[in-house]
């Protein structure tokens, strides 16, 4: 068989090489015939029982989740959850049976393409993300029905030689993600899915190899067929020759061994070769993601995604963290990293990281009721949550992080809401720290283009990379269609950056970056040339970061910056990030 190359979207690192096995949707298949009268509550009930026996499935994943499971995938299990429970699912494919007397799975597909025109009309790209998860629930239920119940993994009939195989499927379900990170599969290939889809998610939790987003790759990949996936180009090369295979090999062990001698870096300062110390901070979703930062190295917490607490909630039926519980969440992460800063940013819910699965109709929720805005707007929420994060100060260092901030009244009313939770605590005898730090996050271009409103009232700033080149390229960070207008190297990217971090220095408040570009090694020199001293990022990248700034003179990077920073060329900029990469990367390695 000819060779073959398939270009996607990469969304972790490393290289994986093994024979692709190919997840069928169970959907395509189904049989189709009327049942007749006396049969319909039979054929009714059959899919009844399926359902909740998909229920149970899923329960049971939920209930089976390992302590260290992604933080994301119990949230999305619960997606799963509601959908099934949702009469859209539940009831009309039974009403299909009584009135049109399909048979189940007919009823139950037909449902599912009429859902999925709907959803295909109204072009929403949150709603189209939703769409893919309505299919899985579909087909577990399918599975189910046509007697192929059970695990992807143990139904195909896969077993310890999974080490060596490579998912290939139009998508993946978290459940089923869940399932293939026991039978540890070395990478995952999905047509469907932007850098923010589950699989895309969940695969870089687990630091394994996968590109998404790849068209029909699915369709044009043979079962057992030899695949290379190259996660950091994301490409796939299909039955490569003995040649590549071999290179590509070679690849795999010199990065492997990387990483091992990485792993020694844990204790030691992230310092350039010229002298300048660059804190290194995770990015944690849940109190329990705390400890293994610590362990992987961080100088604290840069950014507690707190609304992963919100989510995590939800379940099957959507209820609110009191206080009390965020209190204990709160107090959990800042005692975990012992005296190291903790910076919880306020809920940040809306656009795609709702808080309820009923709130979906609007028309664009990125640009909607979504972080600071929401609270605002709930302000006992907002409250229940500042009380939270003050008697959580007590413990250790604590920041408060406020997200999507453009508006002055907006930075207002956020520190007379943070004085009144403190007003509110004093009364009530309550230990909390007096003097917290307050800072915004800086991800509408509008707030990067007045800075002097923020930096006068607020103790730090943070860059959010993700919703800045958004909204500032008015690119869907999740749409997978238009990944390739994502450019955080883009002049107005870069202008943007610069304008920040000058704010912060003339100002005298630190400047953070929170956001993907913080964790992507191509950009450590530019960004820590360009005056960055703290970089906050998942805690997996945070010792191939610290390797990077290791390596790094930033004196002999300063005319390179600046030509980078001069430039409207997007040739220009990429060079000259080349040339700057070689020429550090030529000097000795301190340690
Ligand atoms: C960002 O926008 O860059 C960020 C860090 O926040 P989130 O990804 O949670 O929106
Ligand atoms: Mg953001």
């Amino acid at each position: 068989m000819a060779s073959f190359t398939l270009q996607g979207i990469p969304v972790s690192r490393g290289i994986a090489i093994g024979r692709a096995h190919l997840l069928r949707p169970a959907a395509l298949d189904v049989q189709h015939y009327l049942v007749g009268q006396e049969q319909v509550e039979a054929e009714v009930q059959r899919l009844q029982a399926a359902i909740v026996q998909v229920h149970k499935e899923l329960q049971a994943i939920w209930s089976d989740l390992p302590l260290d499971a992604p933080t994301e995938l119990g949230a999305f299990i619960d997606v799963h959850v509601l959908i099934l429970s949702d009469p859209m699912i539940s009831e009309a494919p039974l009403d299909i049976i009584r009135t049109r007397h399909y048979n189940a799975e007919w009823a139950l597909v037909s449902q599912i393409d009429e859902l999925s025109a709907q959803f295909d009309e109204i072009e929403d790209d949150y709603l189209r993300e939703r769409k893919a998860d309505i299919q899985q629930v579909a087909e577990r239920v399918l599975k189910v029905l046509t007697g192929t119940a059970g695990s992807a993994t143990r139904s195909d009939g896969i077993d310890e030689r999974s080490a060596n195989m490579i998912v290939v499927a139009r998508d993946i379900s978290p459940a089923d993600m869940m399932q293939f990170r026991d039978v540890a599969f070395t990478g995952f290939v999905t047509d469907e899915g932007g850098q923010n889809s589950h699989t895309a998610i969940v695969s870089r939790s687990l630091g394994i190899p996968a590109v998404v987003g790849m068209g029909n790759a699915s369709h044009l990949i043979e079962q057992d067929d030899w695949l290379i996936i190259d996660s950091d180009a994301g490409v796939v090369i299909v039955a490569p020759s003995t040649l590549v295979l071999e290179q590509y090999r070679e690849r795999q062990t010199v990065l492997m061994k990387a990483r091992k001698k990485l792993g020694k870096l844990k204790k030691t300062p992230a310092i350039t070769q010229d002298g300048v110390e660059i804190t290194l901070l995770a990015n944690i979703e849940l109190p329990q993601d705390a400890a293994p930062a610590l362990e992987a190295g961080a100088s604290g917490v840069g950014l507690f995604r707190s609304e992963f607490l919100f989510m995590e909630s939800s379940g099957q039926e959507h209820k609110l963290p009191t206080e009390e519980e965020q209190f204990e969440a709160y107090r959990t992460a800042v005692t975990a990293m012992k005296g190291r800063p903790v910076t919880i940013r306020t809920l940040d819910v809306g656009a795609d990281k709702p808080l309820d699965t009923t709130e979906h109709n609007i028309l664009n929720p990125a640009l909607g009721l979504r972080a600071i805005r929401y609270c605002l707007a709930e302000p006992q929420l907002f409250l229940t949550q500042l009380r939270a994060i003050l008697r959580a100060s007590a413990f250790g260092s604590v920041k408060i992080l406020i997200p999507m901030m453009a508006h002055g009244f907006e930075i207002d009313q956020s520190l007379a809401m943070i004085e009144q939770a403190k007003t509110e605590l004093r009364k009530e005898g309550k230990d909390f720290d007096a003097n917290i730090a307050v800072g915004a996050m800086i991800e509408i271009p509008a707030a990067a283009l007045s800075l002097p409103m923020f930096v006068k009232k607020l103790d730090f700033l943070s860059v959010g990379t993700n919703d800045l080149i958004q909204y500032t390229l008015a690119i869907d960070r999740a749409d997978h269609e238009v990944a390739h207008l994502y450019d955080d190297l883009h002049p107005a990217i870069l202008q943007l950056l610069q304008m920040i971090i000058t704010a912060g220095e003339r100002a005298g408040i630190p400047v953070s970056i929170c956001g993907g570009m913080a964790g992507d090694i191509r950009l450590t020199r530019l960004l820590t040339g360009m005056g960055f001293r703290e970089l906050s990022m998942p805690a997996a990248l945070l010792p191939e970061i610290k390797q990077e700034i290791l390596n790094t003179r930033l004196d002999a990077l300063q005319g390179h910056v600046k030509k980078i920073l001069r430039s409207y060329d997007s040739a220009t900029i990429r060079e000259t990030l080349a040339v700057m990469g070689s020429i550090t990367a030529s000097l000795p390695t301190l340690h």
